[in-house]
């Protein structure tokens, strides 16, 4: 006989390492279970169902069905109570919990089981009839919505009207016949809607209900939030069914969430809020302003020595901070959920830093515990302490998600997403956020909220996204037909477009825009940052062309320069004419003489960039783009031009015309410009050469000597004749001015490996005096790929969605296929030279899946723009700690 598979688990038939199938929160439940915490029993229908709910055309396959009747059973027998019972009715909450928490973003239905005969024996049973309607209501309203797809706000206004009508200010005003009305108009308004009466059985409002919330798997926000977080490879969600315990049951029964330490800011506290007589909703939708969690102390010492115990104990055997909702019923404390707790990037840096400091985790494991794209937000800008001395507070509200936000006002989510795409700074104020509103969440620099606490909606996925969030601000009164924002106590009414700034690290609101300045980097972030350099083989340069530049990344530390663009130098002030002037030059001799303009300039520049590195290695990449992006398009700007260079305007044209390329990306660029035009790399090689000798003997400009290292990098080689004829060039040109000066430098002539031919014969380029690779990503996805860069934007999204390619190819390496190349590329130039110094200079050197691809692939650094130089050192330290735990 063949066995039928598990599709449903008790709680205590499963554990902490079946997230897979159990998801992450049946996963927990078990754990907790098992441990004896008093978690409310239940069972888990697996991921896998999902799945094949799915396959199966969104049907819950017989067997799934039969194996949920048999636990349900299991659980009646085990609570003494039948779901939906006239008498003593067992009721049961219905969520989801994928494998990866998303937070909000799929369904649940509370209080299942009531029906018009099982709300009356609740009632009786409880002795509490307010307590027994409002529940069902709850039902009703949820299950309306989330099953049966009535709106939400058809619900709110008829409780509204009722509250209106009774002159009750709270949902607790209510009485229990008051309520028993809402469950009336609510009933009514289903079938008014939709033509189908609320289900009345028990096992019809279970199924729905487990439907619904595989349904919801894959609704808009969940799938954009598993976009957003980069969430993928995942089955399904699992459906837990948890017997219900009531925070609603009166004065002495509460719910809340709590977080063992701080999440905004990491600090080793017990934090949290909670609301007495509320169900779990009330606090997460942020409709009450809840409590904070110390009150209650005061108010139930015992049960609060409890709560801290237990969370305590779930922090140490999760070796984590946990997120823990709890249910207090009449004096009994329950356990509904723990996890790992969402943080802000800060949070994240010094809990994994003080974890182990306290012995529960090894500093290989801290590293793990950091996104390093999270850390963007401690790199972010804080606003400037003494400017925002001297601005004006308009209000406060909660420091919901901390950094600094400066922006126009819009009000709702679509105008935040529209005007962020057209560039502009917005902060979007909402009297609360709901999980619609994440696309404009997402594209917003700063959230302010009138209502909700720590735990709503908005603070939640503000931190998760880290972003500026300032909740709970109940001064605001927000008028979004009228898109004005007014501010109750300073009188102050602000329009759509006006200027804000949030600091949400302590919840002020600013008029106008606040200057911003750069965050610390010692304390904690610095510690995980020295375990991190601990450990990385992997060395982090940067992409950076200006000695502020590189000053920049060297404080984020930065170990050399692995890209200097020396073209950008060449559009500044006075440049671009000398520049202008040897493109539209006649003869060499023209030429030469406005290279000779430009000398100095680069020689400075280089002296710059070698001061500014102090010792590490300076790569520098001759001139690399067509000479017509030097040149003016416009008429008007064309006519200036000829004025300015005495040359009459056809001349000027016919110029650039004879310039004009069909697709420039593949034209006359990089080392091809040097073939036809020695001439220009010569002056720079003259500038490099000239700049390195002043600086290690003793400069001029500043008297100091430094050990320079110059890399002297030719770009878009695709021929080992190209490579060459310009690396003699060089040597010519550095070993006479070297011998000139009586001073030897040690640097390197290399090639950027970004045109596929060049990988194809890169160990000829090797034989021919290549000193390092360096992969230029950027053209060689361009190239590989036959993806232009700058028009594929258009479509790429399109084949992401459609898994053409599972990431952009432009943002995250295709490892796959572009990798083979490099792979290729670095076996061949190796078998030649053993030691041959490789490296990364495309986007994707900041990027830490590529990063662990080059760690992997024997690359001797990355290197990456200034602000993404922290990420890389972490993400260089996980790729080792990621090799040794496969090992
Ligand atoms: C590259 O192509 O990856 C590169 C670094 O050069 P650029 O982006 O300047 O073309
Ligand atoms: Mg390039």
């Amino acid at each position: 006989m063949s066995e039928t598979k598990k599709y449903v688990y008790a709680f205590e038939e499963g554990n902490k390492d079946m997230r897979e199938l159990l998801g992450g929160k049946g996963a927990n439940l078990a754990e907790m279970s098992n441990l004896g915490i008093n978690v409310p029993p239940g069972f888990t229908i697996t991921t896998e169902v999902c799945d094949l709910y799915y396959k199966n055309g969104k049907v819950l396959l017989p067997e799934v069905k039969e194996q949920v009747i048999i636990k349900l059973k299991e659980l009646e027998r085990k609570m003494g109570k039948t779901l939906g019972d006239a008498n003593d009715p067992l009721l049961v909450s219905v969520r989801s919990g994928a494998a990866v928490s998303l937070p909000g973003m799929m369904d649940t239905i509370l209080n299942l089981g009531l029906n018009d005969q099982s709300v009356l024996g609740l009632a009786n049973k409880t002795n509490n009839p307010r307590f027994a309607w409002d529940s069902y209501r709850r039902l009703i309203q949820m299950y309306g919505n989330v099953v049966m797809g009535v709106e939400h706000s058809e619900f709110e206004h008829i409780l509204e009207n009722i509250k209106n009508t009774k002159g009750a200010k709270f949902d607790t005003d209510l009485t229990a016949e008051d309520l028993q009305e809402v469950v009336t108009r609510y009933k009514n308004k289903i079938e008014q809607v939709i033509g189908i009466d609320f289900p009345q059985n028990p096992l019809e409002q279970l199924f729905g209900a487990i439907n619904a919330v595989f349904n919801s798997w894959n609704n808009y926000r969940a799938i954009r939030y598993r976009q957003i977080n980069d969430i993928k490879g995942l089955l399904g969600t699992a459906v837990n069914v948890q017997t219900m315990v009531f925070g609603n049951l009166g004065e002495d029964s509460g719910t809340g969430v709590c977080f063992t330490r701080n999440p905004a800011t990491g600090e080793a506290k017990f934090y949290g809020e909670y609301l007495m007589n509320a169900q779990g909703e009330d606090v997460v939708a942020g409709i009450r302003t809840p409590l904070p969690v110390a009150a209650l102390e005061n108010q139930n010492p015992i049960l609060y020595k409890e709560l801290v115990e237990t969370g305590l104990r779930l922090e140490k055997h999760y070796r984590d901070m946990q997120d823990i909702e709890f249910t207090i019923q009449q004096g009994k404390l329950f356990i509904l959920q723990a996890r790992n707790g969402k943080r802000t990037a800060t949070a994240a840096v010094r809990i994994a830093v003080e974890l182990v400091g306290e012995g529960l985790i090894t500093k290989e494991e801290a590293i793990l515990r950091v996104d390093p794209n999270s850390l963007n937000q401690l790199l972010h800008k804080q606003l400037d302490p003494i400017a925002k001395e001297q601005a004006e507070v308009i209000t406060q509200g909660l420091p919901a998600s901390p950094g600094a936000a400066v922006g126009e006002i819009v009000f709702t989510a679509s105008e935040a997403y529209e005007k962020a795409q057209s560039g502009l700074d917005v902060i979007l104020v909402r009297t609360e956020t709901s999980p619609e509103d994440i696309d404009g969440m997402h594209s917003a620099k700063g959230i302010l909220t009138a209502r909700g606490g720590m735990t709503s909606h908005a603070a939640v996925v503000a931190r998760g996204m880290g972003t500026c969030c300032v909740a709970g601000c109940s001064d605001l009164i927000i008028d979004e037909k009228a898109k004005t924002l007014f501010f109750k106590e300073k009188e102050i009414t602000l329009r759509e477009g006006d200027f804000i700034s949030l600091d949400g690290s302590t919840g002020k609101v600013y008029l106008g825009k606040i200057a911003t300045q750069d965050p610390e980097l010692g304390g904690n972030f610095g510690t995980l940052m020295s375990w991190a350099d601990e450990i990385r083989r992997l060395r982090i340069r940067t992409n950076a062309d200006t000695p502020y530049d590189a000053q920049v990344a060297r404080k984020f530390g930065a170990e050399g320069i692995g890209l200097c663009r020396t073209e950008h130098m060449f559009f500044e002030g006075d440049r671009i004419k000398a520049v202008r002037e040897m493109i539209l030059a006649s003869d060499l001799e023209g030429r030469k003489k406005a290279l000779a303009k430009l000398l100095p300039y680069q020689k400075q520049d280089f002296i710059g960039l070698f001061h500014a590195m102090d010792g590490y290695a300076v790569t520098i990449r001759l001139l690399d783009p067509p000479l017509h992006e030097f040149l003016p398009k416009e008429d008007k700007e064309i006519y200036e031009l000829a004025r300015e260079m005495e040359v009459d305007v056809g001349t000027l044209k016919a110029k650039i015309s004879s310039l004009h390329e069909f697709n420039p990306m593949l034209g006359h660029r990089g080392c091809r410009l040097a073939i036809t035009y020695p001439e220009i790399y010569d002056m720079q090689v003259t500038a490099i050469i000239e700049a390195a000798i002043e600086v290690s003997s003793s400069c001029k400009t500043c008297g100091r000597s430094t050990v320079v290292k110059p890399e002297i990098m030719i770009p878009l080689v695709a021929t080992t004749k190209e490579f060459t004829i310009l690396k003699e060039r060089i040597i010519k040109i550095v070993e006479e001015k070297m011998a000139e000066a009586g001073v030897k430098i040690e640097y390197k002539i290399g090639t950027m490996i970004e045109v596929p031919r060049a990988a194809l014969v890169a160990d000829k380029i090797v034989n021919a005096g290549a000193e390092f690779f360096s992969f230029g990503t950027n053209d060689l996805t361009q190239m590989g790929a036959g993806l232009s860069r700058d028009d594929a934007g258009k479509f790429l999204k399109e084949y992401v969605s459609q898994g053409i390619y599972e990431y952009d190819p432009f943002e995250i390496l295709d490892q796959e296929g572009i990798g083979e190349l490099i792979r290729l590329a670095i076996v061949k130039g190796r078998s030649v030279k053993s030691d041959l110094k490789i490296g990364i200079c495309g986007e994707h050197g900041g990027e830490p899946k590529t990063i662990e691809f080059c760690h992997r692939e024997g690359f001797n650094y990355v290197s990456c723009s200034p602000f993404r130089v922290p990420i890389a050192r972490l993400a260089a330290a996980q790729a080792v700690v990621k090799e040794k735990n496969k090992k």
